[in-house]
């Protein structure tokens, strides 16, 4: 028999966006879980099988070999730490940039140049201690779970860290990106142990996700 594949991937934008992916390599998923409420989803390959899981778990998913394969936004890869995960891939889906984003008119140039001490409310707390530590800045950072843009509006914070697609939630909100901390999109991850036990059925996943990702970046230019 062969060796049965996990890949673990969150629904919505992330889901949405690895089936065709998927498809390329040979493989169609047996359920949406938009519908269904399975969270263990076939697919057209007998030894492959989809965990939908919420999208802050999936390197934990993977770290500890529940899933062999997973699908992370490098926004949750860079809170996790990425320990016991093999990154081979960029598939350049869920594509946003993480900021720094400030009510519009608050002097955030002039507030870090005058090394005033700043309220920070975000969901990625590691990224945003690392990102102002290493630019100096002093920040107080509470810690959130959504909803960030609305922290400012409420004097809970003086700016935000978080994802900006079109900017629209900022606009909508009044507020603006100050900063660009860096690039994101979502990556493949494998369990290293994984990779070596079941080397024969994933390597080629890994290729046909390989081509797949290069034929559409080369489509796209
Ligand atoms: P937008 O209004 O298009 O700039 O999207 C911003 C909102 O969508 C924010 O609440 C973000 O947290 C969320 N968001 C944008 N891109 C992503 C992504 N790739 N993954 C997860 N959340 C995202």
């Amino acid at each position: 028999m062969p060796a049965v594949i996990t890949l673990a991937l969150s629904k919505g934008r992330i889901f949405d966006e690895t089936l065709p992916l998927l498809e390329a390599a040979g493989i169609r998923a047996l359920a949406d879980p938009e519908v269904s409420r399975e969270l263990v989803i076939g697919t057209s390959r007998a030894d492959v099988r989809l965990l939908v899981v919420r999208a802050a778990d999936t390197p934990t998913y993977v770290q500890y070999g529940a899933a062999d394969l997973g699908i992370a936004g490098k926004d949750i890869l860079l809170e996790h730490g990425g320990a016991g995960l093999y990154q081979p891939l960029d598939l350049g889906i869920a594509a946003c940039r993480m900021m720094v984003a400030a009510p519009e008119g608050f002097d955030y140039a002039g507030s870090v140049r005058r090394g005033a001490r700043l309220r920070v409310a975000t969901k990625y707390v590691k990224t945003a201690r690392e990102h102002f530590g290493a630019k100096g800045v002093h920040v107080d950072l509470i810690k959130l779970y959504g909803s960030m843009e609305l922290a400012p509006l409420v004097g809970l914070a003086d700016a935000i860290v978080d994802l900006v697609a079109t900017g629209n939630t900022l606009r909508a909100n009044g507020l603006a990106a100050v900063e660009e901390i860096g690039p994101i999109s979502a990556r493949l991850i494998v369990n290293q142990a994984s990779l070596k036990v079941k080397r024969g059925a994933i390597q080629p996943l890994l290729e046909a996700f390989g081509r797949a990702v290069a034929a559409r970046a080369a489509g796209n230019r």
